[in-house]
């Protein structure tokens, strides 16, 4: 009988982009995929660790899981089993738990589980030990008009908030053959956009014995063995953008006027206790270059909120740069200490109830920013890529995103999925506009 697996993603896109090259893998092996509300024979939870908040979730999709169907395998594998295996040992009924290391493996490690074994079998190796890229065994799926690609994984900066190169290991890139075989599968599938992701994307080639292998020369390559219509780039860390990516904005109208830049803190102190490596000066000085060269771009950020050592004034900082920057969209992360990161060795932590009220103020700006940000679209004539059509009140739509990340609704057309149109931007609102036909 045919064997159901469903899965579940906590966590960022390169652990949803795992996720689906596991899926690809299953479902050539035979498998059928459900959604975790179903019942299956088998769960895959990735899990994620980034914040408390990701591993209070991860463990929750466990159990979840458990309670769907107790007799089922239950597979936890991705970074919060890295970093609090004890408390995903104690979840019901998970019978693997594999480290990022052996997510690649579990399909050949589930083969050979026999049901007498004790649960949960656990295959884990420290970060530190993974040293190569750890090619996927199959490409991952998406939607059928935009598709992620892994370029990279883990990391060397060592912010002193975050734990992730304690759980993913150092920088890694894969290499430019595999990137372009992937590229090439895609292209010849009828994808219209990829993203390009990492860990810390723009690390890109550091450590591949090549000297002259970097991000920007492997967008040169995509652009040359494809014909993909748009690359975007997933979050880049500020001192990777430099002038040569500047300039290949220039060279390659592929790629998309919209770039995630994790900011952090507006306050220089702050920025040096998190271990960042620029500035708020240098920070402004990238953007006013990347201003200057597209007018138009849509620039999204991080921003964690309650940083110990954060006061009203470092607040304050943050507060006034982001208006100034006029971020399309800021994502809040309210602070949260992880054990082994470097950051929960600093004392002047900020209340609770602060950390509440300062994210709510960003949280507003940001809502006002991308409201803002929207409405200068209007009257502009962009590409929109047609990724979704439904009904509403009897009018039918299409809707898609411009390469400058504004949602766009097109009413009463007959677009198909993966059409790029022109459109003209005839209304916005808070969070999306509305388009016409551009003639
Ligand atoms: S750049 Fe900093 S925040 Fe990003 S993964 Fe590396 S250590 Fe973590």
């Amino acid at each position: 009988m045919t064997q159901k697996i469903g899965f579940k993603t906590i966590g960022c896109k390169v652990n949803q982009y795992e996720t689906g090259a596991l899926r690809q893998l299953f479902i050539r092996n035979g498998y059928k995929t459900v959604g975790l509300d179903e019942i299956a024979d088998i769960y895959l939870i990735n899990t994620c660790a980034v914040t408390r908040e990701a591993e209070r979730k991860s463990k929750q999709m466990i159990r979840k899981a458990a309670r769907l169907n107790p007799m089922s395998t239950i597979i936890a594998t991705g970074c919060a089993v890295q970093s609090n295996l004890i408390d995903i040992k104690e979840c019901n009924n998970v019978s693997l738990i594999a480290g990022n290391y052996y997510k690649e493996n579990i399909f050949n490690i589930i083969k050979k589980l026999s049901p007498v074994e004790e649960k949960p079998q656990i295959f884990i190796s420290s970060a530190d030990k993974i040293t190569n890229y750890i090619e996927n065994k199959c490409f991952s799926s998406s939607n059928r008009i935009r598709r992620l690609v892994k370029i990279q994984d883990g990391c060397n900066q060592f912010c002193s908030y975050c734990i992730i190169p304690y759980l993913r290991g150092r920088a890694r890139s894969r290499s430019v053959e595999q990137v372009l075989s992937e590229i090439e599968d895609l292209d010849g599938k009828g994808y219209k956009e990829v993203v390009l992701l990492g860990i810390n994307l723009g690390s890109y080639g550091s450590d591949l014995n090549n000297s002259k292998i970097n991000l920007v020369n492997l967008i040169s390559e995509i652009v040359r063995v494809s014909n993909i219509d748009r690359i975007r780039l997933s979050s880049i860390e500020l001192p990777y953008v430099d002038k040569e990516l500047i300039d290949a904005f220039h060279c390659y109208p592929e790629l998309c006027h919209h770039l995630h830049i994790p900011l952090q803190s507006g306050d220089n102190r702050i920025l040096s206790l998190m271990n960042r490596k620029y500035t708020s000066e240098q920070y402004n000085r990238t953007v006013d270059s990347l201003k200057e060269q597209m007018p138009d771009i849509a620039l999204t950020t991080d921003i964690i909120v309650g940083f110990p050592g954060e006061d009203e004034t470092a607040f304050q900082n943050t507060l006034n740069m982001v208006r100034k920057i006029g971020f399309s969209k800021v994502h809040v992360f309210p602070y949260s200490e992880r054990r082994f990161n470097l950051a929960s060795f600093l004392s002047d932590t900020v209340e609770e109830k602060v950390i509440k009220e300062r994210s709510k103020q960003l949280i507003d700006l940001s809502k006002q920013l991308t409201r803002e940000y929207i409405g200068k679209n209007l009257g502009k004539e962009r590409d929109v890529l047609i990724e979704s059509l439904g009904k509403e009140n009897e009018l039918s739509f299409a809707s898609g995103l411009t390469d400058n990340y504004v949602k766009v609704f097109l009413y009463n057309t007959s677009y198909e999925k993966g059409q790029v149109v022109k459109v003209k931007i005839v209304q916005t609102n808070g969070s999306y506009a509305v388009g016409e036909p551009a003639s």
